[in-house]
């Protein structure tokens, strides 16, 4: 039976994050009748909980900061370390259309961005060791009127009630609070909280558009030209996270609960999307907190990481994604890296790094999460590890502080290392543990989002299992197989990549 619709739109959009709204505003700004359904309570996603870092090489307001780089450096980086796991057409397109993108949205006065320096995640042929990611410029909160309380607010106040200022919107939520502003003086947008997609509608072989639940009714938007899935991966959603992923559960994930469950998923599994890279996410060392929720962790200034028989067994300095790698397969060999024990001394009266919120070592303490001793042996029974090889693991690295050279894990060789280090030996990564008292604080494998999707073409069509394109659905961001494959190549990679396929979406749909 044919559906009866109740709203018709040119395009449709599922999600808010940066990825979502960026091919919401393209197409409103382009005259398009432009829908974006939002499922939760706020816009925004995990995205309003981002640096909103957007690695975009060669564009004009990297050059603009006197920063060298071009589309010919981006890409030969981004190949050398994502390999042949994703199409090269793929990742031409991305990198290609990245210039394009920022001088698109630049002309927009409200869209304003700037050059963030932080480094590639890898030293490969075409790194940029000073940075190529650029961010929205702070907005004053006022700007937004009654769309503030619509953006998703920051991670430490959403998930762990810690009052923060909002006079001034940064990183995520300066995006999302821009887009916002974008798309509302397109005059072309419609944009809806509490509004979930339910599934898609086919119709003749083409998405038509998509079943959706609001206020508990069951309504049917039409989109005449195209309907875009940028509603995240399924990291919220526990029994998919062990069945695809093999995790304990959803509750190490930074994004909000609720909010990405795998309906994307599901919808594009219903339509015969091919799907690719559900095994993978953007992983992160995060710190445990007594709510259970688990806080994304980077720049660790001190301090080691030991697993369950008291022994490092990575570079602690590594860029976040490539420490939940190690993580990830150090705890497959068998020894129990979940959780890691952060161990360092009392140097630091907080945590050696940034974690948002940065936690209170008090509450910690009664929760368990966080012991202190007067010595290592002390230590070690408190938290379960063989006392003499936690011993001996601190000693070794405490001469490799004193000689500058980690000859185990290479600390501190590579630029990113040495970005957060503030250390004063011969080598500013490494900073010895040797002050009683000792900490010891859980770390557990925490993510940024999944990275398993839709496969998709270079305009992010998505693709089924022939190959051929699904008429009338894309997908982008993390509702999407990563462009970027088993890597996270660098700073801004998962947005900078949503928001270009979510543009090279709409161009080709507006085409
Ligand atoms: P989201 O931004 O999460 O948006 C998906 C939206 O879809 C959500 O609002 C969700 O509620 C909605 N949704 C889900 N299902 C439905 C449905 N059925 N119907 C309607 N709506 C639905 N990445 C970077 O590139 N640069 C950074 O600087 C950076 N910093 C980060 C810092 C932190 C603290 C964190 C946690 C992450 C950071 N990331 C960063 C990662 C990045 O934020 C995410 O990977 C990215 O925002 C995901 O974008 P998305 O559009 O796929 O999903």
């Amino acid at each position: 039976m044919p559906v009866e619709w109740d709203e018709t739109a040119d395009v449709c959009v599922v999600g808010s994050g940066g990825a979502a709204l960026t091919a919401a505003y393209t197409a409103a700004a382009n005259g398009a009748r432009t829908l974006v359904l939002e499922k939760t309570g706020y816009f925004g996603g995990t995205s309003a909980y981002s640096g909103s870092c957007l690695w975009l090489p060669g564009n004009h307001v990297l050059r603009r900061a006197g920063v060298e780089d071009s589309v010919a450096r981006g890409l030969e980086y981004f190949r050398a370390v994502v390999g042949d796991r994703t199409p090269a057409a793929l990742q031409e397109a991305y990198v290609s259309t990245a210039p394009e993108l920022v001088e698109f949205l630049d002309r927009d006065p409200v869209l304003e961005f700037e050059f963030l320096p932080f480094p590639d995640y890898f030293t490969a042929p075409g790194h940029a060791p000073g940075g190529r990611g650029i961010v929205p410029k702070p907005l004053p909160a006022a700007e937004l009127g009654d769309r503030l309380g619509q953006v998703r607010p920051p991670v430490s106040v959403d998930q762990y009630g810690v009052a923060q200022d909002r006079e001034t919107l940064t990183g995520g939520q300066a995006l999302i609070g821009r887009l916002l502003l974008a798309l509302d003086r397109t005059g072309n947008a419609t944009m809806r909280t509490g509004t979930r997609m339910r599934s898609l509608v086919v119709e003749d072989g083409r998405v038509a558009g998509v079943e959706v639940e609001h206020e508990g009714r069951t309504l049917f938007v039409r989109a005449e030209r195209g309907v875009i899935l940028a509603a995240g991966g399924f990291e919220r959603d526990a029994e998919l996270r062990r069945e695809l992923q093999g995790l304990p559960g959803a509750d190490w994930s930074s994004a909000a609960p609720g909010s990405n469950t795998g309906d994307a998923l599901a919808a594009l599994r219903a339509a015969g999307a091919a799907i690719d890279l559900t095994d993978e996410s953007w992983w992160c060392p995060a710190v445990l907190f007594p709510n259970g929720h688990a806080a994304f962790t980077l720049g660790l200034r001190g301090g080691v990481f030991v697993n369950a028989a008291g022994e490092r067994f990575a570079n602690e300095s590594l860029p976040y994604d490539r420490m939940g790698h190690e993580i990830r397969a150090g705890h497959a060999t068998g020894v129990s890296h979940l959780p890691v024990w952060w161990i360092f001394d009392a140097r630091f009266t907080s945590t050696p790094g940034i974690t948002q919120p940065a936690p209170d070592p008090g509450t910690f303490q009664a929760a368990g999460l966080w012991r202190t001793a007067g010595t290592l042996t002390g230590l070690a029974e408190l938290i379960g590890v063989p006392a003499d090889v936690l011993g001996k693991t601190v000693t070794r690295f405490n001469g490799f502080a004193a000689s500058g050279v980690d000859a185990d894990f290479h600390r501190g060789e590579a630029p990113y290392d040495r970005f957060f280090a503030a250390g004063d030996g011969p080598n500013p990564s490494l900073v010895p543990i040797d002050r009683a008292p000792f900490h010891a604080v859980q770390v557990v494998l925490g993510d940024l989002g999944t990275k398993g999707g839709a496969r998709i073409g270079v305009d992010a069509q998505v693709l089924g299992e022939d190959g051929a394109a699904i008429p009338g659905l894309y997908a982008v961001g993390n509702s999407a197989a990563s462009v970027a494959g088993h890597v996270y190549p660098g700073p801004g990679v998962p947005l900078g990549s949503g928001m270009t396929f979510g543009y090279r979406a709409v161009n080709r749909i507006l085409a």
